[in-house]
């Protein structure tokens, strides 16, 4: 099956610290591959906006190389990269004055979608914001799309929240996570909403636990700053692991709609219970095969930040009372694994007697690498010698079945910015949810705080901390093993 390709409309996208690394790295790159594939009408434009003093002709040399670099050769097409970086041209703003705002209103057409991306870091939202509508950029039907961080605590979000509203509508906002822009998460509610399979099954009565996994292989790298101060749970957990989260313990909604869906997600987080200090582990990595240890890279020898959290979570509800969400992530683990399993249990019944080997059921969603889905379940081993029981996975990996062999399979970015100018915001995060998730978060991390405890070290290359090992043994299980 060929997958379709519907073009958007035709925008101005105008991109906000389009000389930084994620611009560079991911939204441009990005942007190309939307062109090649035809869904970026050739009548769009990229305005990129720095502070750096360059002309477009330097800045597109520049996007050409980040290109060369992140752009794997057989993806290539000289013809099309050409085209495409004719579309781009480069503004000097600086968002904190007045330098360069004329130029920009200037560079943006009346008659086509706009779109603004925030590629920057929060302190300048505000401004951006600002300038925006002080210099009738800010039209009506004007989407802007902001970066996580949203905020590092309630009160930050809030503020950033009202920072926004006072220049924009909610409609309008695209608060990013890249994680939903995954094709396997969008599949999973696909797998739970468009199947009966699952559904009737899709509860405490008959799901043991959920896993949910994020690990990396990298420390962290060069982002000391913000990263000390941040730590895993608030990179990580409540971002992106608390929207995988969502996804899967949400109820129904009425229809595949931005309000419906995130209506649903922010259920979920308000049915989130406290978590208990022995629900939590915090860890933090060793210096170890020939790398830095977590303290020695952040430059605070005496640092309590988390470079690792696991958590286990109840959710209060009919539906999930009694099914654990065991949650880990963390960063110089074994390998670079994110996936999210569900847990069956037992049948009632085994007719097959005692010595019978039997494992249960688990659907695994694999969001990277290698996106796809599992379903593991039993079968009779094939041949002769009686009535032997063996597990096998059921492989319902898209990539494979559509025929795309996972090439062409666009990244999150692609997907979301693609959205942004579709303007559906199905997949973006609402303020009350990102608000609801910090009111989940800092009391837990106050806990912590306030009785000063002490991330346990762990090897790098490893699964993590011992005592999270424990946090799922104690209950019987066994965390999956993380494997690339
Ligand atoms: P970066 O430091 O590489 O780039 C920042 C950009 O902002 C530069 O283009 C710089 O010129 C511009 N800038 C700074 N001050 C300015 C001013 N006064 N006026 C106009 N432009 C100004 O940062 P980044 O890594 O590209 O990250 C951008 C945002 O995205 C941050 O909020 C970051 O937290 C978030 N983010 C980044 C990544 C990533 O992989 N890099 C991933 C997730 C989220």
């Amino acid at each position: 099956m060929v997958s379709r390709v519907i073009p958007v409309e035709p925008f101005d996208l105008v991109v906000f610290g389009g000389t930084g690394d994620l611009a560079q790295r991911k939204i441009l790159p990005g942007l190309l591959r939307r062109f090649t594939d035809g869904q970026m009408p050739p009548d769009s434009r990229v305005i990129a906006v720095a502070r750096s003093d360059m002309d477009s002709a330097s800045f597109r040399a520049r996007v050409a190389r980040a290109i060369a670099e992140t752009v794997p050769d057989s993806h290539r097409d000289a013809g099309s990269e050409r085209a495409f970086l004719e579309r781009i041209d480069y503004v000097m703003v600086d968002a904190t004055g007045e330098a360069g705002w004329r130029d920009l209103a200037a560079a943006l057409r009346p008659d086509v979608v706009r779109a603004v991306y925030f590629s920057v870091a929060p302190a300048l939202f505000g401004p951006i914001a600002e300038g925006l509508h002080r210099h009738e950029i800010a039209r009506a039907d004007c989407r802007i799309v902001v970066e996580k961080p949203f905020g590092q605590d309630l009160d930050s979000a809030r503020a950033l929240n009202a920072t926004l509203a006072a220049h924009f509508d909610e409609k309008q906002i695209y608060r990013i996570d890249h994680y939903l822009g995954k094709e396997t998460v969008q599949n999973l509610m696909a797998v739970r909403f468009a199947n009966i399979l699952f559904e009737p099954l899709w509860n405490a009565q008959f799901v043991d636990h959920v896993q949910i996994t994020v690990a990396e292989t990298v420390g962290i790298e060069g982002r000391a700053g913000y990263y000390d101060a941040a730590g895993a749970m608030r990179d990580m957990v409540q971002n992106h692991l608390m929207q995988l989260l969502c996804l899967i313990a949400m109820e129904p909604p009425y229809r595949f709609d931005p309000e419906a869906v995130r209506d649903e997600k922010l259920k979920v987080i308000h049915a989130l219970d406290p978590v208990a200090p022995g629900d939590i582990v915090r860890g933090q990595y060793n210096a170890g095969n020939g790398q830095p240890g977590y303290r020695d890279e952040c430059g605070d020898p005496d640092s309590l930040t988390e470079s690792y959290i696991a958590l286990k979570l109840h959710i209060s509800n009919w539906r999930w009372k009694g099914t654990p969400f065991y949650l880990r992530t963390g960063k110089r683990l074994r390998a670079r694994a994110s996936e999210i399993a569900v847990t069956f249990k037992e049948p009632p019944h085994s007719i097959f007697g005692e010595g019978e080997r039997w494992k249960e059921n688990t659907l695994v969603i694999r969001v990277q690498p290698n996106e796809g889905i599992t379903l593991n379940v039993m079968i009779k081993e094939p041949g002769p010698g009686g009535m032997r029981l063996v597990d096998v996975p059921l492989d319902m990996t898209f990539a494979e079945a559509l025929g795309a062999g996972g090439r062409d399979i666009p990244d999150a970015y692609e997907r979301l910015i693609m959205d942004v100018i579709r303007g559906n915001q199905t997949l973006f995060m609402r303020g009350d949810e990102v608000e609801a998730a910090w009111a989940w978060t800092d009391p837990i991390i106050a806990a912590w705080q306030a009785r000063e405890d002490r991330p346990q070290p762990y090897e790098p290359g490893s699964a993590g901390p011992e005592d999270a090992l424990m946090l799922v043994h104690r209950d019987g299980r066994r965390w999956r093993e993380i494997s690339p």
